[in-house]
């Protein structure tokens, strides 16, 4: 659909939680609040093309 903003998929580092957060491009290096269980977790500032497992 509309590819014109980019968005970044992160999951939540509480192991309890776990969420898949999906963030803004303009919120890399910055701090975000997961909407489920609060946690503060950082924006990775690089790509998060994750082929390597
Ligand atoms: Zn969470």
């Amino acid at each position: 659909m509309s590819s014109d903003k980019k968005t970044i998929m992160m999951m939540c580092p509480k192991l309890t939680c776990r969420k898949v957060l999906h963030v803004p491009e303009t919120a890399r290096g910055k701090s975000i609040k997961c909407r489920s269980c609060g946690t503060i977790c950082r924006v990775p500032e690089g790509p998060a093309s994750a082929k390597a497992g």
